[in-house]
């Protein structure tokens, strides 16, 4: 059975005072019966995982280096983030393959480092609208499967998270028939390459203008393991009730 996971990405939000947020998440939730994670950024990394050492919240990283170190002033590798505390990294958000031209052999990269420095690659994947509108979404999120996903992940250092574009911080959903096609067809594509075991024990995300008050029913739909949760990440008081609601 997979492990439902609650995963927060306050992309570059936050400072040491909102780290208060997280002291509210672990008291609302001492034990939860789900995996939680908040990403917050680099900055906060160390003291994050510090301030939830003793509860099983567990800190992730934001985008990380191809390499483990080296001359890249102002980049951030993998090892850092372990070192600072963080359980896993997101790589590949739309974000960073719009804003950035990250193309899917980086996120790949990005993801085998990651995985190599111990790490969980939470893969990012997702149409835009035209190419929503143009019926191409499975032939995108097929060949973003195909070029992100490192060979030889397992089904512990490995979750994919559909992300459609338009439905980012935009307050637009999928249907959930829309949503339920695409968590289908990329479980049977990761069941197809990497086999049955890994293919039906790695987590499926949903992201894209989660919030509380719809977070229920994109959970009830099959193959949608959690979230992964930009916005109403932020407030404990939000996250909170989309935790609930898984
Ligand atoms: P929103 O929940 O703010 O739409 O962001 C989703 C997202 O991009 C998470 O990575």
């Amino acid at each position: 059975m997979r492990r439902k996971l609650a995963a927060g990405n306050w992309k570059m939000n936050g400072l040491r005072a909102d780290l208060d947020e997280l002291d509210a998440l672990a008291r609302a939730h001492p034990a939860p019966a789900i995996d939680l994670l908040i990403c917050p950024p680099a900055t906060l990394l160390h003291e994050a995982a510090t301030r939830v050492a003793a509860h099983p919240l567990a800190i992730g990283g934001q985008d990380c280096h191809i390499e483990t170190a080296g001359a890249h002033t102002g980049k951030i590798s993998a090892e850092m983030m372990r070192d600072a505390g963080a359980t896993a990294v997101i790589v590949g958000h739309s974000e960073r393959r719009e804003d950035h031209e990250e193309t899917s052999e980086q996120v790949r990269a990005k993801a085998r480092t990651a995985q190599a420095a111990g790490l969980t690659a939470i893969v990012c994947l997702g149409e835009s609208l035209p190419q929503r509108e143009a019926q191409n979404t499975l032939d995108i999120i097929a060949g973003q499967l195909a070029l992100s996903l490192p060979d030889n992940s397992t089904a512990e250092n490995l979750v994919v998270a559909y992300e459609p574009i338009w439905a980012i911080g935009t307050g637009k959903i999928p249907t959930l028939a829309q949503i339920g096609e695409v968590h289908d067809f990329i479980r049977t594509r990761l069941e197809r390459r990497f086999g049955a075991g890994v293919g039906r024990g790695t987590r499926i995300l949903y992201g894209g203008s989660v919030k509380p008050d719809n977070a229920a029913e994109i959970f009830r739909t099959p193959n949608v393991d959690g979230a992964l949760v930009g916005g109403a990440s932020l407030k404990a008081a939000d996250f909170s009730q989309i935790i609930t609601a898984l």
